[in-house]
């Protein structure tokens, strides 16, 4: 066999081909779309088959992900099979797992898509390999980057995140895969993910916690030489060990690793340490998070010594939550089997020179803190032996003005092990500063040394192929990247609006399918539900609210007025209608409650048409509702929206923005791309604000 043969077979990997149940009890009721509590993980194993010579490239176009952005790949996948590739959810793995032999066969002998796949093949291999942007910047620009982050949103398909924080981070990985910037991701693969969001009949909020199966995910594990499964382990208290695994996730040139305590060696607790994203408190985060810091940079060097690449230069933390990879690099070079191990101080200005924080949030439920005591008990397990436990301790001290001394702070170790440190918008860099000046006394709050970054998405994500499709053929604008785009002013308005109405009238057939699944869900039979078919309408003002539901979001603050809100649906000439959508974290009783409201005033029948929430917000979803909505809204209390990423998705897609002066939109608003809604000055109380803001 050839080279190539060989190295497509290895591709194909786990992609495809019949199912076996290896570990566990096999049982009908788990699988990959099982709901399971207080139930083990079973896992499936993929048997390779392989795949006919001639149509090898498909498995790599399957296995990276740059097929989530890269709209001839996805439309192959497509054409292959219409059918399949709708029922798989648009899930290349699977649908290449649901392809039987005999059309496999069938499909090599089809010259016209044999061609396609060859030249698509060749396509991502010139992606993968040619020089790119960061190519042009010269020796001096660090050969490898690490970035950390608990959360990674890249595609319906991977759902390893719970909103803004973790899309930034796909968006991330794909905006440096497309420059050329040698980025290695790393991060945790959590069995179930988030969770998935349902409603009661009640309208109460129903988690559950589908698991999932890394076979049929667009992952290989990183193995050793040997064949063996490469594996990092930490020490925990009580001579008990936490190991993990180490999946590879290619997101384009970037390689994401995630690790993965779901192993037969550990322990049934060390088991579940990375169970869901976000899901219990106290000591199960706090390992997630040395497995993610201190393991994180374990998988690194184990990644660099199997693959040969050269070790990151720069460090970069997505929010506090991986702080310890500082802790683990300080270890390293303190190590007493060192030529010259470095003292404290040494390693701890070095690991600093090579360490950048992003801070995400104001909120200070967001920022991780836990106790000290927990800390000390973790680290005199042995983590970091020769690193005095004070020293690490003293970093997460919040030792300043209304500091809880008993308390360590995971953002605050996160700017104290930076050398640069930043906001997310312009006006969360000026919050910051304020908010941490405590850690440079002395310092004025204009001085401290936090500065801004704004967020930014991935445009080739997010742009609606009916978009990219009209600016080909209406201004030959090649790619949504293209400079062409101004041509768009010569486009008669007639065929914009007949764009924005396939793009809404898409959107409405999504609600209907939606919104009829889901009361099911509520116990709604059929014949009732023959409303659903008509509910809102392709023709009328489309506004959109989706995002997570913390407080500060205001999802209900469009109740305010349930009246005047009626009205607007209404309106007997220019009625509007609204999409709306969010999860509330499964702790938050409040957040529930707020769904509950909003969900109650959207089933009465007289407003149902024009008005409805629809149950688990994802990529998928918004990848019909951004480009749907003719109009954005978003009402955070200012300044607590750190920057807000979902609006800028509406306004690639040619909808306005109607939004609270806060985050992204109070530096990008410029009184022609949408309204601003006017903030209650600092005087009001909570309730006279939300008053005046609605
Ligand atoms: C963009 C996006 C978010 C983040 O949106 P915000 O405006 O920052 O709240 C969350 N979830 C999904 C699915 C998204 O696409």
């Amino acid at each position: 066999m050839g080279r190539n043969a060989k190295g497509a077979l290895r591709n194909i990997g786990a992609y495809f081909g019949e199912r076996k149940r290896l570990r566990g009890k096999p049982s009908p009721a788990l699988g990959k779309c099982a709901s399971v509590t207080g139930v083990k993980a079973i896992r499936r194993f993929t048997v390779r088959t392989v795949l006919p010579e001639s149509i090898a490239p498909l498995g790599k176009l399957a296995g990276n992900l740059r097929w989530s952005w890269h709209l001839p790949t996805s439309r192959l996948f497509e054409e292959i099979d219409p059918v399949a590739w709708e029922e798989s959810g648009h899930d290349p793995v699977s649908f290449l797992g649901s392809v039987t032999r005999e059309q496999l066969q069938q499909l090599a002998g089809d010259e016209k898509l044999v061609r396609r796949i060859q030249e698509l093949g060749a396509d991502l291999e010139s992606y993968l390999t040619e020089p790119r942007w960061y190519q042009g910047l010269g020796d001096d620009a660090p050969r490898s980057i690490a970035y950390f982050s608990p959360e990674y949103g890249i595609s319906a398909v991977l759902p390893q995140y719970s909103g803004g924080l973790g899309i930034l981070a796909g968006d991330h990985l794909k905006s440096a895969s497309d420059l050329g910037v040698p980025l290695v991701g790393v991060g945790l693969l959590y069995q179930a993910g988030y969770f998935k969001q349902s409603l009661s009949r009640d309208a109460w909020q129903q988690e559950t916690y589908p698991v999932l199966d890394p076979d049929g995910l667009p992952l290989t594990l990183l193995r050793e030489e040997d064949g063996s499964a490469a594996k990092v382990v930490l020490p925990l208290p009580n001579g008990r060990q936490l190991s993990a695994h180490i999946w590879r996730a290619d997101v384009g040139r970037v390689p994401l690793l995630l690790l993965d305590s779901n192993v037969s060696e550990n322990d049934d607790a060390a088991r579940n340490v990375t169970d869901r994203l976000y899901g219990g408190g106290g000591d199960q985060r706090l390992q997630q998070e040395l497995l993610l810091g201190m393991g994180g940079v374990k998988a690194l060097r184990i990644f660099q010594r199997l693959t040969g690449i050269p070790a990151p230069e720069v460090f970069h933390t997505n929010e506090g939550h991986a702080g310890f990879l500082g802790i683990e690099r300080i270890r390293e070079l303190m190590d007493p089997s060192n030529e010259s191990p470095m003292s404290w101080e040494e390693a701890l200005t070095a690991g600093r020179a090579s360490t950048v924080f992003t801070t995400h949030t104001p909120v200070p439920a967001g920022i991780d803190r836990f106790d000290r005591a927990q800390i000390e008990h973790f680290f005199h397990a042995g983590l970091a032996p020769a690193v005095p436990t004070d020293r690490v301790l003293a970093l997460g001290a919040e030792n300043y003005a209304d500091g809880d001394p008993t308390k360590f702070n995971m953002a605050v170790m996160g700017l104290r092990l930076a050398q640069r440190a930043n906001g997310v918008a312009k006006l969360h860099g000026e919050v910051s500063r304020g908010m941490f000046s405590g850690l440079w006394p002395g310092f004025d709050a204009r001085e401290v040394p936090i500065t801004s970054v704004t967020n930014g998405v991935h445009v080739p994500s997010w742009v609606d192929p009916q978009i990219a499709d009209f600016a080909l053929s209406h201004f030959g604008a090649e790619s949504v990247l293209d400079a062409q785009w101004s041509k768009v002013y010569d486009v008669p308005d007639t065929d914009i609006w007949a764009l924005r109405r396939s793009l809404r009238s898409n959107l409405v057939d999504d609600v209907r399918r939606r919104l009829r699944a889901s009361w099911k869900k509520r116990g709604a039979a059929d014949a009732e539900l023959t409303w659903t078919d008509s509910v809102l309408d392709p023709d009328v003002l489309t506004i959109g609210f989706a995002r997570r539901v913390p407080t500060y979001k205001r999802l209900t603050l469009m109740l305010r007025d349930p009246a005047r809100l009626k009205a607007l649906l209404l309106h007997p000439k220019h009625p509007i209608q609204l999409v709306i959508a969010g999860k509330s974290h499964p702790a938050d009783e409040q957040g529930k409650r707020m769904i509950q409201d909003l969900v109650r005033f959207t089933d009465d029948p007289e407003v149902r048409h024009r008005i409805v929430f629809l149950p688990n917000y994802d990529i998928a979803m918004a990848l019909t509702l951004f480009p749907g909505c003719d109009v954005w809204l978003n009402n955070p209390l200012r300044p607590l929206e750190a920057c807000g990423t979902s609006g800028m998705k509406a306004a690639i897609n040619g909808g306005l923005n109607l939004s609270v002066l806060d985050g992204w939109w109070d530096e990008m608003y410029d009184g022609d791309n949408g309204w601003a809604i006017p903030t209650a000055n600092n005087g009001a109380s909570a309730d006279e604000r939300d008053d005046i803001e609605a």
